[in-house]
């Protein structure tokens, strides 16, 4: 009989970890004897929620609303919401077991969680937005709280969702507890640079590992997917560091400019005019434009960094990489590489950033602002940027560490789901059977 039948990327997350968790389990037979990967598989708590709300029209609709308070060995539960059609509770699990081990990985005193809604915000209007985060947080709120579980934002949810989100819980508990959630706006407890710290923190960690080879951005072709989040400062950081980059994409299709992508325009057709990323080619009349959002990674790059969704390299796509020369492939969404995809990467002599250390970035400055929050104290971008930056340094060396102990040099693939897992798995040994 199979558990939890039906959830594939579920399925796809755990086998990830736990095949590279055997050379631990051999050295250290307590992990087996005190059943930690039966234990550390099951969510300690899965909320399911009805989440009712009126449109512009005055038609009642109904969504679905997930939060998974999956590991709280080492902290409160924390981990993004993410509004899309494609949140189930497969999806939403995946990404609740993938952040227990990257938080874990980043130092810092927080457990695993994720949430969101089968709610699509594209083309609702603010107050639809508005209205459903309401009714979303009218229930939520009863399982949160800064010591208990703190959300953040993720697909579909930025700054605005998490205001709205905010204003609520403040009214159906009453009080100011800013630590509640993370990626709240500067002027109401949120901290500098976290916009920026998923997509900084990725590049920050793939040039550390570009180093070791004698590699770095400057002087590189890059691809990076999506044109959200955390794609836009990736590219940013990536520019900065002195690379091209030549595409990005959204969910219609890619763009492909061969005299690097103005960031600008991007920035204003995302971020300020909510449009296509098709309408990039009205400004620059030598880019191209494909309604294939798979076909960007057929453009020839020697860093690609996948930063839109889940299972958007699969093993063709992995291949064509290769054949085109990429030298070094960094992950800023979460699993966005199947698993044969990164068999492919691996195979090859790729340099391969997993997700869970290579974008551990964003949940990393959530910290650092709950941290603030805490203390009632704002620190400067720059403060927070350079510990960003230790941390990402901090990540790498104790996955390419964990890699070398256990008897698989240069995968970071096993060193960071290794140096994720042991610090949660002797945590929970030290709590008892709970
Ligand atoms: P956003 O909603 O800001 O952006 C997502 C981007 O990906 C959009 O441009 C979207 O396009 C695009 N996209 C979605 N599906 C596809 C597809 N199939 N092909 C091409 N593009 C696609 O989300 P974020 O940037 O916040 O998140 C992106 C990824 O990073 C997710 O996997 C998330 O879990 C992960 N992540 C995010 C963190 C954060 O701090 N925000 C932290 C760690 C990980 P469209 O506009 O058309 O939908």
């Amino acid at each position: 009989k199979v558990r939890n039948a039906n959830e594939s990327e579920f399925h796809q997350a755990v086998k990830e970890v736990f095949d590279s968790l055997v050379p631990v389990l051999v050295k250290n037979p307590q992990y087996m004897r005190q059943a930690i990967l039966e234990r550390i598989v099951e969510p300690e708590r899965v909320i399911s929620f009805r989440v009712p709300w009126v449109d512009d029209n005055g038609n009642v609709k109904v969504n679905r609303g997930f939060r998974v308070q999956y590991n709280s060995a080492i902290g409160p539960y924390k981990g993004g919401i993410r509004f899309h059609p494609s949140v189930n509770a497969s999806i939403i699990k995946f990404l609740g077991f993938e952040q227990i081990f990257k938080n874990s990985l980043t130092g810092q005193p927080i457990g695993g969680g994720k949430g969101g809604a089968d709610f699509d915000p594209k083309g609702k209007s603010d107050g639809e937005i508005m209205r459903f985060c309401q009714s979303f947080m009218t229930e939520l709120s009863k399982y949160i709280g800064p010591d208990i579980d703190v959300p953040a934002g993720d697909i579909g949810v930025g700054a605005k969702e998490i205001g709205y989100l905010f204003g609520q819980y403040k009214k159906m508990r009453g009080g100011f507890e800013a630590g509640v959630l993370t990626g709240k706006g500067i002027g109401y407890g949120g901290s500098l640079a976290r916009k920026e710290a998923t997509g900084y923190g990725t590049v920050y960690f793939v040039e550390e590992m570009l180093k070791d080879s004698n590699q770095h951005f400057k002087g590189s072709t890059v691809v990076v997917s999506g044109s959200g989040n955390v794609s836009i400062y990736a590219m940013e950081k990536a520019i900065e560091l002195g690379a091209k980059v030549v595409a990005c994409s959204d969910s219609n299709g890619y763009i492909y400019d061969p005299n690097g992508i103005n960031l600008d325009t991007v920035k204003r057709l995302k971020e300020v005019e909510n449009k296509r990323i098709s309408e990039y080619v009205k400004d620059h009349s030598n880019a191209i434009y494909s309604d294939q959002c798979s076909g960007i990674w057929s453009v020839p790059c020697d860093i690609a960094l996948p930063c839109a969704t889940q299972n958007e390299i699969d093993e063709e796509s992995a291949k064509l990489l290769v054949s085109n020369g990429v030298k070094a492939v960094g992950e800023g969404a979460n699993m966005p590489s199947s698993l044969e995809a990164i068999e492919v990467f691996l195979q090859n002599g790729v340099l391969f950033a997993p997700a869970k250390a290579a974008n551990a970035g964003g949940v990393s400055v959530s910290a650092l602002e709950m941290a603030q929050n805490s203390m009632r104290l704002s620190w400067s971008f720059e403060e927070v940027d350079c510990k960003l930056q230790e941390i990402m340094k901090n990540i790498y060396r104790n996955s390419k560490k964990a890699a070398e102990e256990y008897g698989a040099p240069g995968n970071l693939v096993v060193g960071a789901n290794i140096a994720g897992f042991v610090k949660v798995a002797d945590a929970m040994i030290a709590q008892g059977i709970i």
